[in-house]
């Protein structure tokens, strides 16, 4: 299928490594110019230098952190105008209830909350006056099904994803198009790392946590980078008009509701 996006400029946040690059690298595939942006330039000119180099589309690289003003200042500055956001993050770490106090959620709502609106509100304008953008916030299978462990990410997640149900309604008739990608377990760094956490908690391997993790997903196994990189192609492409606000789970199946 043609995704009718070729020529069109995409920034994608958060983007060296795991479901960003994911995103990127479907994007590219489809002939999409990117602004890419992560904290490490190593990593980031390299995966840069490997899309550039497999697609032939132009990368543009900003090494910031994006849950920060002058972060996101420089993203914006070296982006200019662009068609397609996806916004991302790097998720709050795992802890319990009690753990956490006033300065623990303004972070996370900083990282998972206000930055992407922050893009948001910076860049829907453009896209609004040239009658056409999309908008994909990477989020979490969190929203729709708590993870305990993950109090902060559930609570910044959930804020997000009440603005978008409004604010995707109140510009869709302008042609811009907002929804949320929810990934359930994919194989990614995040991944490993929490199954690092949960293997020290429980005394097992971090192979028997994955095989345990494993074991909840209907479908047998982690999610790829890849296959959550298309599904959010689709969400940028010319066919996903007529899908507005929408939480899109990724998640192989886990969450076990009929709706
Ligand atoms: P990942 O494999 O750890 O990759 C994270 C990417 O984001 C890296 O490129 C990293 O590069 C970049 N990054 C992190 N913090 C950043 C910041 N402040 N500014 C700019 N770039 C930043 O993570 P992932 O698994 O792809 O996860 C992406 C998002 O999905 C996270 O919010 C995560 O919580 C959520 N999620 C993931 C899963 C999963 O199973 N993988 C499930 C549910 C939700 P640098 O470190 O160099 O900045």
């Amino acid at each position: 299928m043609d995704l009718g996006i070729a020529g069109k400029r995409a920034l994608v946040c958060a983007s060296s490594k795991g479901l960003g690059r994911g995103c990127a690298e479907a994007l590219a595939a489809e002939g999409v110019h990117l602004v890419m942006n992560a904290r490490g330039a190593d990593s980031l000119e390299d995966t840069a230098a490997a899309i550039r180099a497999r697609h032939g589309v132009e990368v543009v690289t900003v090494a910031a952190d994006i849950t920060t003003e002058e972060g996101r200042a420089k993203v914006l500055d070296a982006a200019g105008e662009v068609d397609i956001l996806v916004n991302n993050a790097g998720g709050p770490p795992p802890g319990m209830w009690t753990d956490w106090e006033r300065d623990d959620f303004i972070k996370a709502l900083d990282a998972n909350m206000l930055t992407p609106i922050a893009l948001m509100k910076t860049l829907v304008p453009g896209m609004i006056a040239r009658g056409w953008g999309r908008v994909v916030n990477i989020t979490s299978v969190s929203v729709k099904s708590p993870v305990a462990v993950l109090g902060l990410s559930n609570s910044a997640r959930a804020g997000l994803t009440g603005y978008v149900a409004g604010t995707s309604r109140q510009v869709a008739g302008q042609g811009v198009i907002i929804n949320n990608l929810l990934p359930g377990i994919h194989d990614t760094d995040r991944a490993t790392a929490l199954d690092g956490g949960a293997a020290k908690a429980a005394g097992i391997t971090p192979q028997q946590a994955r095989t345990n993790r494993e074991g909840t997903i209907p479908a047998g196994r982690y999610g790829t980078a890849e296959e959550f990189g298309a599904t959010c192609a689709f969400m940028c492409s010319q066919h996903a008009g007529f899908m507005v606000g929408q939480n899109i789970l990724l998640d192989g199946g886990a969450v076990n509701a009929t709706l």
